[in-house]
């Protein structure tokens, strides 16, 4: 039996994030066009030649993007609003980055004043970190092939001696991700509008050669209402029709297939691909239910995570393979080639290569696998699976060494972790009494005014203060001077705070790089690469810390920054923590305990952290849940147990406090109407939320469920540059006051303001306050 190894997609941001720095360095002018359609170019040669060395068969091209694969379809398909200086034709940088970026007034080439364009919205890729940007069409939206993208690619690469297998965004996902500027129609119904364009793109493959296409089509792991299902059946009826001599291959990753498979099966196309690392338990059902005319794409390296492959577990995981084989009678005999492995997703979600990470524990970093690694771990699979095992026999051993390796790496079984957390009681899930007893107190200790206003932790991290850090990790200064430093600038924000009369202060965290790396360096369990970026969106790119072992805390880790803080003023100062949740949901995660366990364990590490602060004298502590909901699984049916354990992490975190100190919890989105079960089991004292944008609609669902607790709806959008008036804050707030009771509203931004500088936030917080201040004295006059 011979098997072929194919990829998906191959990271796009460059071993040393060139594509990273060639992007910043056009957004800065000191590169022009050309330089970087070189680099593009280069890039993507790089990454063929690669992916053929490493022995896989099946290359992809058009896996590339200069800022973002959706983005790219909206521009190929001409799905571009109107104002960005695009009419007909190609689509220029300028327009595309605009798009993307947003586009400031200016004089164009051709003399027309063009106005301000904010850029299009951006959204999670499905439940991981990569961000897309939204495709935003009109009712009447009309598409046309501006310019075939995978075509161009496809071309690249086979002047460049190589047969590849392009891949495009299909049609029903990329609408279904998309939205209707009035929402007066569904994005789907633009679907018989868009089948046309995406004939001409797989005509015009075809023409030039291409044998194989991969259509990817992630939302089959999603739950499909009947007339999405029908949309797939179109679409690809549609496709088979216009061009049959070209094989579609629809690719569907991030989960398993579920009820969707029986649509995906009697799609008229040449292969399906199959995500078998989410949904392993799915393989023999497919292996029966695959007719062998069907071209079968195995997705078992784990596309979403950095550890290396079992490659015996993978092994006896596809014996059904094997036995099939045997079974079948020779007439209709699969000759082999009809099997495909693969990794399970596209590998842009995982860092590009383990080479440069020599500074990692060795056991570590031998159970590491990222994406070069992965082709390797393919090519070694697709050999024992076919039957040579013996000619990769040393790679074998090697793998299981690592495995072992890791196993009893230091640090991955902790006792005293193990013991804690079989001692977990259930009294530890809860708060000594009720919300209005503790709300009671609460009020007593702190004596708020009504409308209390506070900001949700971060301050402006300035251009000195980004010096400051590099400087440090440089060795430029030494840790005394750096930390002076910081204390200059805290305390800078405490006295501006304080002068303008805000009512709950933070420290501004000046001293945090990032939310969860912050708390990951000062944790144990964690490891840090040097070079493990992972792209964001665009040119921005992430370095997710590897939770590897078991969590503990060996020392307090915001105290010493609160009390400082706290030192310099009467009013109350926030204690200013990540939550459990969220630092698991943007790490990369050991995949030997489940995520629960390893949740509960970082909750008993926050746990000691805010008694440690309670004890310190904090008042009022935060616990930032930022990344809770896109942790839910992309199945309704398996959201339940994902909350379950997820809210019991965030409550054993905040439980251990006496009723007396507040606890606050924040999260940046605005979609709530269906997890506010989960937000009310929290009992967070107080929680800010980002509503700014919604116009306060957003507070229906609390208001409809008549919400408990505090709550603080954000008045001031962060992202945005504009400055809010009094009157804006105060006419969001008056909006908060029909849904809400007056003595349950807090008065504060979005999110945290780190990314906004000090011109900005100066006069967008005195007038918050001023809004807070008018209401207060209104709502007295009103009660005389
Ligand atoms: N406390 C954090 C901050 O203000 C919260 C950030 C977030 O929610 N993303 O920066
Ligand atoms: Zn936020």
């Amino acid at each position: 039996m011979t098997i072929q190894t194919a990829n998906l997609g191959f990271p796009r941001i460059g071993r040393n994030r060139e594509w990273k720095f060639a992007l910043d360095g056009f957004f800065a002018g000191t590169l022009t066009q050309p330089d970087i359609i070189a680099i593009a170019r280069d890039l993507q040669i790089h990454n063929w030649k690669l992916q053929a060395e490493k022995g896989i068969d099946i290359i992809p091209s058009n896996d590339f993007s200069f800022y973002d694969h959706v983005l790219d379809v909206s521009a190929m398909v001409g799905a571009i609003p109107e104002g960005y200086g695009w009419s007909e034709g190609p689509i220029f940088l300028d327009t595309y980055f605009a798009l993307a970026r947003g586009m400031r007034a200016h004089k164009s080439q051709d003399g027309t004043i063009r106005a301000y364009k904010p850029a299009l919205e951006m959204s999670k890729w499905f439940d991981t970190n990569y961000h897309y940007i939204v495709p935003e069409f009109a009712s009447d939206q009309i598409f046309s092939l501006t310019e075939n993208k995978p075509l161009k690619a496809f071309k690249l690469a086979q002047v460049n001696g190589l047969h590849t297998r392009p891949v495009v965004l299909g049609p029903v996902t990329f609408l279904k991700l998309g939205k209707v500027r009035d929402g007066a129609i569904a994005p789907l119904d633009l679907l018989d509008k868009l089948l046309p364009v995406y004939v001409q793109i797989l005509s015009e493959l075809s023409l030039a050669g291409a044998d194989w296409v991969q259509i990817d089509e992630p939302c089959l792991s999603q739950d499909l209402s009947e007339f999405e299902q029908q949309c797939f059946l179109r679409a690809y009826g549609a496709f088979n029709e216009a061009v049959p001599a070209l094989s579609i291959i629809v690719a569907n990753y991030f989960g398993p297939f579920g009820d969707n498979l029986k649509t995906a099966l009697s799609l008229p196309v040449a292969g399906l691909h199959a995500d078998c690392v989410r949904g392993d338990f799915e393989l023999d059902t497919l292996l029966q239910e695959v007719p062998d005319s069907l071209t079968l794409s195995l997705g078992v390296i784990d596309g979403r995570n950095i550890w290396r492959a079992d490659l015996d577990r993978l092994d006896a995981l596809l014996e059904p393979l094997r036995k099939r084989e045997q079974l079948l009678s020779p007439l209709t005999k699969r000759t082999g080639h009809n099997i495909q492995l693969a990794p399970s997703c596209s590998l842009i979600h995982v860092p590009v290569d383990i080479a440069s990470e020599d500074e990692l524990e060795p056991g570590l970093r031998m159970g590491l696998a990222f994406a070069t690694q992965k082709l390797e771990e393919l090519s070694n699979l697709a050999q024992v699976v076919g039957g040579k095992r013996s000619e990769v026999e040393p790679k074998l051993r090697a793998s299981l060494q690592a495995l072992m390796a890791r196993r009893n790496l230091p640090g991955c079984y902790d006792r005293s972790v193990r013991g804690r957390q079989n001692r977990i009681s259930s009294d530890m899930y809860w708060r000594k009494s009720r919300y209005p007893e503790r709300r009671r107190v609460q009020q007593i200790k702190l004596g708020l005014p009504l409308f209390p206003t506070t900001t949700i932790g971060s301050f402006p991290q300035t251009a000195e203060i980004r010096k400051a850090r590099s400087d440090r990790k440089k060795g430029l200064i030494d840790d005394a001077s750096y930390k002076k430093f910081l204390r200059e600038e805290t305390k800078r924000a405490i006295f501006w705070q304080d002068s303008i009369g805000l009512d709950v202060l933070v420290h501004g965290e000046f001293e945090r790089n990032d939310m969860v790396q912050y708390f990951a360096e000062k944790l144990n369990g964690f490891a840090f690469t040097k070079k493990g970026w992972v792209q964001s969106y665009g040119s921005r790119c992430v370095r997710p810390p590897i939770l590897y072992g078991d969590v503990s805390r060996s020392a307090p880790m915001t105290v010493d920054w609160w009390r400082y803080a706290q030192s310099l003023t009467q009013k109350p100062v926030k204690g200013m923590l990540t939550g459990p949740v969220t630092i698991l949901n943007w790490s990369f995660v050991r995949d030997d305990l489940p995520r629960a366990d390893v949740c509960s364990q970082i909750a008993l590490a926050i746990r000691d952290e805010v008694e440690d602060l309670e004890t310190a004298g904090a008042r009022i502590i935060q616990i930032d849940e930022a990344a809770l909901r896109e942790g839910l699984p992309l199945r309704k049916e398996d959201w339940r147990s994902y909350l379950a354990w997820a809210i019991e992490a965030f409550r054993l975190a905040s439980s251990g406090v006496d009723d007396t100190t507040q606890i606050h919890t924040h999260m940046c989105y605005s979609e709530f109407n269906d997890i506010i079960e989960e937000i009310i089991a929290m009992d967070a004292d107080v929680i800010s939320i980002e509503s700014s944008r919604s116009k306060m609609e957003l507070m229906d669902g609390f208001s409809n469920r008549k919400y408990p607790n505090e709550i603080g709806p954000g008045v001031y959008d962060i992202h945005s540059p504009l400055i809010p008036s009094k009157e804006e804050i105060e006419k969001l707030l008056s909006l908060a006051l029909e849904r809400l009771d007056g003595h349950q509203l807090w008065v504060n931004p979005d999110c945290g303001l780190k990314t906004r500088n000090w011109h900005e936030v100066r006069p967008a917080l005195v007038n918050m306050v001023e809004a807070a201040i008018r209401l207060r004295s209104q709502t007295a006059v009103a009660a005389q």
